[in-house]
């Protein structure tokens, strides 16, 4: 559970264990047609109530007037000015990157720069022909799960034997049809960091450790080789580039240590007028937290 939020089981507090709790009380939901349905009908329900979404225009700078934020600059070069500013990005980039290293933020950039930065991931999207018995979720264990996370964080190197999840959706919008299946498969994986650790853009690598992957399922008994018809590889680098985590760090700063919740981004930035929300702000990462953070800042703003 404690990868949930990108941490070493080892090194979290006991608090949670706590999502063992709620799964096995309260079940899990899902989202029918995919988890990109939640982005879809919150993009509908946000034009119903007037809001003006402008996409794929990059932040380059956030806007201060003294020390409170007036609103934010985009990459081609337009200003738009507003009375709040909320800033959704790592909060390794609003700080570091996007406002200017003003006093007013060092304890914020001297926190983050305690915090030990989550896991990242690596992922397969696998297009596969036939049926099997695999459930919506699955997850192979290895012998080792301690040597898991020494190799991620300590050695910074992929994992040799990872735990496995394997999700087959039993949802007959996620798949092609009734002939088909299209398993995504995750393992944790240490962050891109081409300089101090594992540079996952190096030729070949990606795809010796995606056949890797496929071994250890196989080894397991599944049947992928003889089954896939389409693979796309997702690495950390790929995350990075894509959603703009740093070093793929996907949920923000890990929870190692019992420090950790103190040293991530308040809602409240020190800046007045600027909140952070978002799996890299108070409280963590993964999409419940994500929900809660924003809640924390509607009523902020509102206050
Ligand atoms: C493979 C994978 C599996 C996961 N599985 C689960 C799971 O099963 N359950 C779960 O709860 N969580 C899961 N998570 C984690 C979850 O997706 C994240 O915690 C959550 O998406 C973080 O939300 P966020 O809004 O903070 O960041 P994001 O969803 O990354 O959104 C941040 C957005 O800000 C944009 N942005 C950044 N900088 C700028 C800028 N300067 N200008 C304009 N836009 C910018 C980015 O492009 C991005 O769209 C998973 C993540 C991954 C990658």
């Amino acid at each position: 559970y404690a990868t949930y939020t990108g941490s070493d089981p080892r090194k979290v507090p006991a608090v949670l264990l706590t999502i063992a709790f709620v799964e096995e009380a309260f079940g899990a939901w899902h989202v029918e047609g995919g988890l990109g349905g939640l982005a879809t009908t919150l993009e509908s329900r946000v034009k119903d109530l007037g809001v003006d979404l402008r996409l794929n225009s990059s932040v380059a700078n956030i806007l201060l007037k003294g020390t409170v934020a007036v609103g934010v600059q985009l990459e081609d070069g337009s200003e738009h000015y507003s009375d709040v500013v909320v800033a959704n990005a790592d909060a390794d980039l609003i700080y570091n990157k996007l406002l200017p290293k003003v006093k007013k933020t060092s304890r914020a950039r001297k926190a983050l720069k305690k915090a030990t930065p989550s896991l990242s991931g690596f992922s397969l999207l696998l297009g596969l022909s036939g049926k099997s018995d695999l459930g919506h979720h699955t997850v192979l264990f290895p012998e080792n799960y301690d040597a898991e996370f020494d190799q991620i964080f300590k050695e910074k190197q992929p994992v040799s034997d990872p735990a496995i999840y394997i999700c087959n959706p039993n949802d007959s919008k996620m798949i092609k049809d009734q002939f088909s299946e299209n398993w995504f498969v995750l393992v944790n994986a240490p962050r891109h960091e081409p300089d101090l650790g594992f540079d996952w853009r190096k030729p070949g690598i990606k795809e010796g450790y995606a056949n890797h992957i496929i071994d250890l399922m196989e080894k397991r008994g599944l049947e992928v080789r003889s089954r896939l018809k389409v693979m796309e590889i997702r690495t950390p680098a790929d995350l990075e580039m894509n959603v703009l985590a740093p070093g793929g760090s996907i949920y923000g700063t890990s929870s190692n240590g019992m420090r950790s919740a103190f040293l991530r981004a308040k809602n409240r930035s020190p800046i007045k007028n600027l909140y952070c929300v978002g799996g890299s702000a108070h409280p963590g990462g993964g999409l419940p937290l994500v929900g809660i953070s924003a809640e924390i800042v509607a009523t902020a703003v509102e206050e």
